[in-house]
């Protein structure tokens, strides 16, 4: 049973002041989006096995790369490959318009893995015109193409042109209108040549068969497969060793084999070596072990992520998306995380939710504060601020799950927003602005926290309930169940008593923040007529709409308009908090029971529509701030120090050219047929 959906993303802003860094952070802005470097603070202190662990599992992230562009599209591949050839061998005017706008494209294809815009998943459209790239394709010698046998250019071209410049081909990644069929017209790559209609028979008879035959029921169906019609009959074709990627597999295996000879303690080796078995076999009993052997490694600092893991990219939430995230504990900042871990039964009694939908046992949520030493699959170049895994719910109630909250990152971002004039254009007063200065920081990082090792891991499932019941709606939902668990607990006097906050303003600049994000600034992401999409986003425009509306009579929130801009001020906080606590007792109902309608009600009534007065307002005074919405990271590179045979040391340095080092992992770490 899958339960996705497990990580945050950051907010649109984050701006808030931080100590002084000469580090240069931001690099480059094209289209909506960003380009920031991340320090990896403490590297340097690694011991030098741990530092070739970093290694060895940094090479095995890069590994998978081509994996998460074949996934999210399959001509992906083919089109950046085509791309980068044009680029490497161009020899035109580099200054003419066309030029650029096709370099921001192949930026573009770069930071979102594909032609698919990363967030909305609606394909994004080049800005030079078809004539010109008939003229750059022509131009590129066809060896350095990647052409199919016997192709012309002029074949190649008539297949790559509207893959590139048709609106209508592929147009959605992850298509979750439940009119349609979802997996007729969604452009992700995990089924071939069937309906959802066929897919939801195949997965029953499926799971239906596990049961007669007493197999495992419990195992995540469909995670690490693409699903296919051949010859009439429908058949899964596995992610491993010898079936399908099997050339990043085995590069990916090859260095956690490496990485296993350096592991920190014995449960970690334990760990790596069922990941490596897992990739050969395929079997996902396998995987599970896997995941069970990895949660009860809790005392290793270096850590990682490695696998098909989040099912955002699966509109039907089966698949998972290759990504791996190489880590080490940040044992200070961890201090934070480890009091909410060790009173995870205490919140869990004391919350809103109903007593027949809690755990009575709430088992080894760890939590801890990391640093972040490489990105890699679908976690670069755009990253989640905080994961919680496995997702398997079983395995999370029986064993735990580990939590993270990724500082480094978090600072990367508030580094570079430091004085950009988002706060001061939508913040009401001068007081939120202040707050936001003050404790912006925390609140974030310590909601954050809260969603990742207390809200995922709380409350249970009825007696026969799937963690698929809720379909469509059940990202959405999953996530505002941690968003509002947080939410409740941020301004509980209890965190003061803790020593986690030093007073309730820390509370309060998180309401300042989700508010104005969920009712308005979030907008900035959404194109003029487009909905709500992202399952993030609709948690976020679900929990603030829906206290908004709710308590309208009592004015706790109410919309202003001042100079003929509108702004969204908090009038009473605390009654602000029960409301985010009721919310929080009918979205745990929702979950506990499956209760696909009310879950649809709820969506569709509050996080999906946009009101096309505000969003016009938002997106004209966000674009006079000139900042992109969006962000991704280059990655830090590694390098072997060696004394003849023998590894001395791992150097650690920041490169500052997102295409160079997309380029560096194109050349080295392609293992896929691009055809
Ligand atoms: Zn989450």
């Amino acid at each position: 049973m899958m339960s996705t959906a497990i990580t945050v993303f950051a907010s649109p802003q984050s701006g808030t002041e931080n100590k002084k860094d000469d580090f240069k952070y931001f690099t480059e802005q094209f289209a909506d989006s960003k380009i920031l470097r991340y320090q990896v603070p403490g590297f340097e202190n690694l011991s030098l096995q741990q530092k070739k662990l970093v290694y060895y599992l940094s090479q095995a992230a890069l590994c998978g790369r081509d994996i998460t562009y074949d996934q999210n599209f399959k001509s992906n591949l083919l089109i950046r490959t085509t791309l980068e050839a044009i680029y490497r061998n161009f020899t035109g005017d580099r200054n003419s318009a066309d030029y650029k706008n096709f370099v921001i494209y192949l930026k573009r294809v770069w930071f979102c893995n594909g032609i698919h815009h990363h967030y909305s998943t609606d394909k994004f459209l080049p800005e030079f015109s078809q004539d010109y790239f008939a003229v750059i394709v022509n131009q590129t010698k066809p060896e350095a193409l990647p052409l199919a046998k016997g192709q012309s250019k002029e074949q190649f071209l008539a297949e790559l042109t509207p893959l590139l410049f048709n609106p209508d081909v592929a147009p959605k990644r992850v298509n979750l209108d439940p009119e349609s069929d979802l997996v007729l017209t969604s452009a992700s790559n995990f089924y071939a040549g069937v309906n959802q209609k066929e897919a939801e028979e195949f997965y029953s008879a499926m799971k239906k068969d596990a049961k007669k035959n007493k197999k495992d029921t419990l195992i995540s169906f469909g995670l690490n497969s693409k699903l296919v019609k051949e010859n009439g009959r429908i058949i899964e074709k596995t992610y491993k060793i010898g079936g399908l990627y099997t050339g990043a597999i085995e590069q990916i295996v090859m260095w956690l084999e490496k990485a296993q000879t350096v592991t920190e303690t014995p449960e970690q080796n334990d760990a790596v070596k069922k990941l490596i078995a897992y990739y050969r076999s395929g079997d996902l009993v396998t995987w599970d072990e896997y995941n069970i052997a990895w949660v009860k490694d809790l005392n290793s600092l270096v850590d990682f992520v490695n696998g098909f893991i989040e099912v955002y990219g699966d509109p039907m939430a089966m698949k998972g998306s290759w990504e791996s995230i190489v880590n080490f504990k940040d044992v200070e900042g961890s201090k934070r995380t480890e009091i909410l871990s060790r009173n995870a039964q205490y919140f869990e009694d004391i919350s809103p939710v109903a007593p027949e939908f809690k755990k009575d046992k709430v088992k080894g949520i760890s939590a801890k504060v990391i640093t972040v030493a490489q990105l890699g699959g679908e976690c670069d170049p755009t990253t989640p601020i905080g994961i919680n895994l496995p997702n398997a719910n079983w395995i999370r109630k029986e064993y735990g799950s580990k939590s993270v909250t990724i500082d480094n990152i978090t600072n990367a971002y508030d580094q570079a927003a430091k004085g950009n004039g988002f706060l001061q254009e939508f913040a009401f007063s001068k007081e939120e602005i202040e707050r936001a200065g003050e404790y912006g920081h925390l609140a974030g990082n310590l909601t954050t926290d809260l969603h990742e090792c207390l809200g995922h891991g709380s409350g249970q499932l009825n007696k026969g309930v799937g963690a698929d019941a809720l379909k469509n709606y059940h990202s959405t939902i999953e996530e505002a169940r941690a968003d509002l668990f947080a939410l409740y607990f941020i301004k509980d006097p209890v965190l003061e008593k803790f020593g986690l906050v030093p007073n309730d303003e820390v509370g309060k600049a998180e309401y300042d923040s989700f508010i104005r994000n969920g009712l308005m600034t979030q907008l900035v992401r959404i194109q003029p007529g487009k909905t709500i999409e992202e399952s993030h986003m609709r948690d976020r425009a679900l929990i603030a709409r829906w206290v908004f509306e709710k308590g309208k009579d009592d004015k706790i929130i109410e919309q202003v308009t001042r100079d003929g801009k509108t702004y969204f001020v908090i009038n009473n906080y605390k009654a602000l908090r029960e409301k985010f606590g009721e919310l929080l007792k009918i979205v745990q109902r929702i979950t506990s029971e499956g209760d696909y309608n009310a879950a649809k009600e709820l969506v569709e009534a509050y996080a999906v529509q946009v009101d096309p007065v505000l969003h016009k307002e938002v997106l004209a005074r966000y674009e006079k701030l000139n900042i992109a919405p969006y962000t991704g990271f280059i990655n830090p590179e590694y390098t072997l120090v060696k004394n003849g045979e023998t590894i001395t040391d791992v150097k650690i340095n920041y490169p500052d050219d997102f295409t160079t080092q997309m380029l560096k992992y194109s050349k080295n770490f392609s293992f896929l047929p691009v055809r």
